[in-house]
């Protein structure tokens, strides 16, 4: 039977009304003016980290977990689970809410998160939405309309046509209106490809997004992707939480995130950090959000999009401020005001995020599945792991293939990396192929160690697609796992004892 002890209960537990009370992890008594009884509209590291958050404020949590994801790892930090069909039904949800009585739903990042109906259909039913309101979802969902109130309001956006643009303006990038997760986007070198690639971006962007609006946008060379943590209460106060340099992408999504941003001087962090505060408010925005720049090697920075949810990389802002976000979002969505001024935010020391991806990099980046046989993360001083994983649990190409995100500390920048890489020489993880040693060989580049980053580092350095000669005992091991034809568990078991008892993590 797959997965791990925990997965195997469950069907067990959940069989009366789908519904299991967690006796080994009672709640504290709550607040009373904060929420009672939260349900985590979500999945993986990210339902399991809003839980902790919750769990620590005496906040009773429940999941929800469907048929087809055999990792409901995240059911087991929760007081509660449900099983659903589907993480995009708002109805369902709505239904489960109020039968478990909880009294607020957090949405996490992806699936509904950024969706307005949700929040919509959580004001009618008299439920707490852990986000903004309907009205600000569904304006800065819309790339064009965000971009009308940002320049309205004094913010700088990247050049945009909603046809065709002169000649000179090459090369540009087509986008969806509607888009997100780097999806929809077509780089266009020459006028005479712009009608193909809107074509094609449009029906990528329908299936996608089911809007098939696209646009044209200057495309900036070269650039780096900084980006702004905001918080806004339900009183009119606004903070920015910094930036987050998330400049090394591959297909236009993160993998490595990291704070303060080598690039943002304190003068240019003052300038974008206002620039934030004032894309907050023409909003009012309320909860907390991401204000995305793209940043120029002149220096010149311009608004790309917000983000109206908690950020994967959000992380390495906490480590570095104190700040826990999930625990601002659940006092801003109970009424409460800030409670910090911007100038008594401070960022101490530098944190860095990995993310943890079961997929192939040497390969064009394929998604990798199977079962995780052996994971043993990395421990020690300075080390945060967010995990959505465990021994037993099982990838598969239901969900997005981020098994964990792995975030140091350290009172340097080097110091960081120093320690990210020693975190991920020991992150052992077999089972399913992953990109640990090719992040290894990322952050061990003379250029990363510069912090000579932008979005193309990783076109540029090919070299770090070519694994080193004496591949890593855990490569051959993924590999004939991923084929397990003629390989018997014990074959694994040998191969796996007399490797690690040998020089089995020599390269
Ligand atoms: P972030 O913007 O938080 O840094 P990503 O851009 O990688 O991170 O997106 C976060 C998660 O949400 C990913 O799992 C991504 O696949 C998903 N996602 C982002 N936007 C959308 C969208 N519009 N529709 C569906 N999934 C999305
Ligand atoms: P998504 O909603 O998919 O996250 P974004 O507009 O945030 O889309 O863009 C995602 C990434 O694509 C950026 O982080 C950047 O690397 C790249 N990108 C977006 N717009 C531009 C642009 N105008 N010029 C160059 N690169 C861009
Ligand atoms: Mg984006």
């Amino acid at each position: 039977m797959p997965g791990t002890w925990i997965e195997q209960c469950i069907p067990l537990l959940c069989k009366e009304g789908n519904f299991r009370q967690n006796k080994f992890l009672p709640g504290k008594q709550t607040t009373t003016n904060l929420l009672r009884k939260v349900l985590i509209a979500n999945r993986g590291e990210i339902a399991i980290r809003i839980a902790y958050t919750l769990r620590e404020m005496g906040i009773e949590t429940m999941a929800v977990f469907t048929e087809a994801d055999e990792h409901v790892l995240h059911a087991r930090v929760a007081g509660e689970a449900h099983a659903i069909t589907s993480y995009l039904d708002i109805a369902e949800i709505i239904r489960a809410s109020k039968a478990a009585g909880a009294d607020a739903i957090h949405p996490g990042y992806g699936f509904l998160s950024e969706n307005a109906a949700l929040s919509a259909a959580c004001e009618e039913a008299g439920i707490v939405f852990i986000g903004p309101t309907p009205d600000t979802i569904r304006r800065m969902g819309d790339k064009l309309e965000s971009k009308r109130v940002m320049e309205a309001a004094g913010v700088p956006v990247v050049p945009t046509w909603n046809g065709t643009p002169p000649d000179s303006e090459y090369p540009v990038l087509v986008k969806a209106v509607g888009g997100g997760g780097g999806k929809g986007m077509r780089l266009v070198e020459r006028a005479a490809d712009l009608s193909n690639a809107m074509a094609s971006a449009s029906r990528e962007a329908a299936a996608a997004f089911n809007d098939d609006r696209v646009f044209v946008e200057k495309y900036i060379r070269q650039p780096r992707h900084i980006e702004f943590q905001i918080l806004g209460d339900s009183h009119g106060n606004y903070l920015h939480v910094f930036e987050r340099e998330c400049s090394i992408q591959r297909r236009h999504q993160k993998i490595i995130e990291e704070t303060p941003s080598p690039a943002v001087t304190p003068e240019l962090r003052s300038k974008m950090g206002a620039a934030a505060l004032a894309a907050a408010r023409a909003v009012k925005y309320r909860g907390a959000g991401t204000v995305e720049f793209i940043l120029d090697p002149s220096g010149s920075f311009y608004f790309l999009e917000m983000n109206t949810r908690l950020q994967v990389e959000h992380p390495v802002t906490e480590m570095t401020t104190g700040l826990d976000l999930v625990r601002e979002q659940v006092r801003i969505a109970s009424g409460e005001k800030l409670s910090y001024s911007q100038s008594e935010l401070r960022q101490t020391g530098h944190s860095m995020e990995c993310r943890i991806y079961a997929e192939v990099p040497e390969e064009d980046f394929r998604p990798s599945t199977g079962t995780i046989e052996v994971y043993e993360p990395p421990v020690g001083p300075g080390i945060r792991l967010d995990s959505g994983v465990a021994r037993g649990s099982s990838v598969s190409y239901h969900f997005d293939p981020m098994l964990a995100k792995l975030v140091v500390w350290a009172p340097s920048r080097a110091a960081a990396i120093e320690r990210m890489q020693r975190a991920l020489d020991d992150f052992v993880l077999l089972g399913v192929r992953t990109n640990i040693e090719f992040l290894r060989r990322v952050i061990s580049t003379d250029d990363f160690a510069s912090g000579t980053l932008d979005t193309g580092f990783l076109d540029r350095h090919r070299e770090l697609f070519v694994v080193p000669e004496g591949v890593p005992i855990e490569a051959i091991l993924a590999a004939s796992l991923e084929s397990p034809i003629g390989t018997s568990r014990q074959d694994f078991q040998d191969a796996w004892t007399s490797g690690a008892s040998g020089r089995w993590r020599n390269s």
